[in-house]
């Protein structure tokens, strides 16, 4: 047991599993920042699926995945299909919209409530999946259902959404009080701010009204 019993609290807090949930959806969905172009068509699914994979053990080790972190290609490609499940969460309009999303996935994905502390490394706390072994997209998407459930739980509103930039398909957490946020991040937000600045310039009459 190296880590503090702070350490743990902050890194394995439900907003900060909420958050590794959008960051991994995100280098799943090869849309992210973190995914390099691939140089050549002929083994660009190749380079792909492996800057994919470096993508997500990043993540992975950004939120405390303990080393060694191995992706199988398999196990990539399963976890692909579960960041697609979990979108729907994200995509829902409202907060009953997210509720009945999530509903459907506590019901045919994940398994019963059950504490674990693995063998007494960590503290007690709660997870959805069959056994501490579980395979990474089980872990990933009842982790996933778990921290987005509680948020919700605790907000009574959406616990995420999908980047209003048409150019993006990032999700994002909403935490904290204050206005809904619409982007994934800041960078989003200024390109979308300039981009309706331009369209103002050159089309006065022609605003689309959703900017
Ligand atoms: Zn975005």
């Amino acid at each position: 047991m190296a880590a503090t019993s702070d350490d743990w609290s902050t890194r394995h807090s439900v907003l900060s599993n909420a958050r590794r949930t959008a960051a991994l959806i995100n280098a799943l969905s090869g849309t992210g920042d973190r995914q390099p172009k691939p140089k050549a068509a002929t083994d660009a699914a190749n380079t792909l699926a492996d800057a994919v994979a470096d993508a997500v053990a990043e993540v992975l080790r950004e939120y405390g995945e303990s080393e060694p972190v191995e992706l199988a290609a398999d196990d990539v490609v399963r976890m692909r299909a579960a960041a697609l499940l979990l979108r729907e969460v994200f995509a829902a309009e409202d907060v009953d919209a997210a509720a009945a999303a999530l509903n459907r996935l506590l019901a045919e994905q994940t398994g019963p409530l059950r504490l674990t502390s693995h063998g007494g490394g960590t503290p007690w706390h709660p997870h959805l999946d069959s056994h501490d072994d579980a395979p990474w997209d089980e872990w990933f998407l009842t982790s996933s259902c778990l921290a987005l459930t509680v948020l919700l739980w605790d907000h009574q509103r959406p616990p995420g959404g999908l980047c209003a930039s048409p150019a993006c398909r990032n999700v994002y957490i909403t935490s904290g009080p204050g206005p809904a946020r619409r982007y994934c991040s800041r960078r989003c937000a200024t390109r979308e701010r300039v981009a309706a600045h331009r369209r103002g310039q050159r089309t006065p009459d022609t605003g689309s009204g959703d900017s």
